[in-house]
């Protein structure tokens, strides 16, 4: 298809999916993506195109900023925001020729698991299979997920701190990919939770998701988490030895199992999934390890400190003067000042939000330091140590890191294999209802798979399988997000193993 007429189709599919809500600001079908799909078919003809992407939609989450949209986070607080530069992320791929789709919807700066806590109303995910009632298309990134799931655009940004591309990778059928802590420019992309947060993206399939991290797994000095060319190159020679290549091909790769990740939450469509994706693995000539990383218990609390933390501090710009829209009284009066913080926060933060801001604000203070955010710093420090104990591959910025255990070598896995949620999506219905809502626990609780990956900084994707229909999991079109998690830089490799099982009947 060419590729004006795959753009003309992806806005079509805007206007016909209008209620599930992925967008809150969408492309206007009389914009100037026309003449950019026609210039990009015509470089495609003469054999130079710009990229992979050159004449694509891409959806950008609306946490990231753009010159040409605005960027709401979908709070109240930045509705009437726009901001007077793109994200490096964005620069990156126009200037490889791709068009910004529209700004996807997603939970309020990226704080929730169903894309419900959102100022322009939830986004709704589509079910697969025979029940086609709305379900949660995850969170934060649903928008993003969705717009991808119903090709209203080629592929999407999102960003992911806990979970938040490949949560709603899993419930929606879709590819999601976080790559190393530090690879992809945070530079222009609305912090949560800057030790966390990372660019990830999300597509229908791993080669569509690879060219896309292509372009922006790139230095920039604009970001200082960012990795410099030096520590690119040294990741790159440590962990090209052997090359990645023969590591795919010529050695069977060790798959390993954590075996706490078998908890009592597991559904067991999802557990079926993920023996039936060992057994596929084991049938290509793969071997499967049981490993330990005794830690896991400990990473979703640690996270749920962590992350309201630095979010608490984060988020205090936004004060109606420095940043935010500044509340106004009915008659659209200021208030004076000594309510103008108070009123604008109140108003324009909504209340998960709200939450978190105080739960890390309580975290830092002096009285519950040491108790809480000190104690979550050494369960991360934990987590991080668990991981390089049972992967081959050291650490390769292990030089930065004194106290990482050695790997083993011998006995050590080249990645490990574990469902990406532990539930299939819940019923919108369901979460909105008050008789029926679940606790937010319960939302945190869809995070336990995502967020030791988060806390370590390791690569990880999210791909779907599939089990035959009359599956205990048939009633989601017998569908599940597989979660592939890597040692830190081998994203290549995590990526190439999602391939292995992405789409796969099992
Ligand atoms: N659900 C997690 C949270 O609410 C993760 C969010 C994210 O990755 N942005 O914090």
């Amino acid at each position: 298809m060419s590729l004006l007429r795959e753009a003309e189709r992806c806005i079509a599919n805007q206007k016909s999916h209008v209620s599930l809500n992925a967008f809150i600001t969408a492309l206007q079908p009389s914009g100037q993506w026309r003449e950019q799909a026609r210039d990009a078919e015509l470089r495609a003809q003469q054999a130079q195109p710009k990229s992979k992407v050159d004449g694509r939609l891409i959806a950008i989450k609306d946490n990231i900023c753009t010159r040409n949209f605005p960027t709401t986070c979908a709070s109240g607080i930045l509705d009437k925001f726009s901001s007077p530069f793109n994200a490096t992320v964005v620069e990156q791929l126009e200037r490889a020729g791709a068009i910004v789709a529209g700004k996807t919807n997603l939970d309020e700066f990226g704080m929730g698991s169903h894309s419900i806590n959102s100022r322009f109303g939830p986004v709704q995910g589509v079910r697969h299979g025979r029940d086609a009632e709305p379900f949660s298309a995850g969170g934060s990134s649903g928008g993003s997920a969705v717009a991808v799931a119903t090709d209203q655009c080629y592929v999407a940004l999102g960003t992911d701190t806990g979970g938040s591309v490949r949560l709603p990778a899993a419930y929606t059928g879709t590819v999601g990919f976080k790559p190393s802590y530090g690879l992809i420019s945070r530079w222009g992309v609305v912090a949560y939770a800057n030790s966390l947060d990372t660019v990830g993206i999300l597509g229908r399939n791993t080669a569509d998701v690879r060219d896309v991290f292509n372009i922006v797994n790139q230095h920039d000095r604009r970001d200082p988490t960012n990795l410099s060319p030096s520590s690119r190159s040294r990741i790159f020679s440590h962990l090209q030895t052997p090359s990645l290549a023969s590591r795919m091909t010529k050695t069977p790769l060790r798959i390993g199992v954590p075996i706490e990740y078998n908890i009592a939450e597991l559904e067991p469509s999802v557990l079926h999934a993920w023996l039936r994706s060992l057994v596929y693995l084991e049938q290509q000539g793969h071997s499967i390890h049981p490993v330990s990383l005794p830690t896991t218990k400990l990473a979703l609390s640690a996270y749920y400190v962590l992350a309201p933390a630095e979010a608490s501090s984060n988020l205090a710009k936004y004060d109606g003067v420095r940043y935010g829209t500044p509340f106004e009284d009915v008659d659209g009066h200021k208030q004076s000042q000594g309510y103008l913080y108070a009123n604008t926060r109140g108003h324009g933060l909504g209340s998960e939000v709200r939450k978190r801001i105080v739960l890390g604000a309580f975290s830092l203070s002096a009285d519950a330091m040491d108790n809480y955010f000190i104690q979550a710093q050494r369960v991360r420090r934990l987590v991080q140590r668990d991981f390089n104990s049972i992967f081959k591959a050291e650490q390769p910025l292990a030089s930065h890191w004194p106290d990482v255990e050695p790997a083993s070598v011998k006995s050590g896995v080249d990645v490990i294999i574990c469902p990406t949620a532990p539930s299939p999506p819940p019923r919108t219905s369901n979460l909105m209802h008050p008789d029926t809502a679940s606790s937010p626990l319960d939302a945190y609780v869809s995070d336990v798979f995502t967020v030791p990956a988060s806390l370590a900084g390791l690569p990880a994707v999210s791909v779907p399988v599939t089990g035959s229909t009359n599956d205990l999991d048939a009633e989601n079109g017998g569908l599940t997000g597989i979660q592939v998690v890597g040692q830190y830089g081998d994203d290549e490799l995590v990526l190439k193993v999602g391939e292995l099982l992405e789409g796969k009947q099992l």
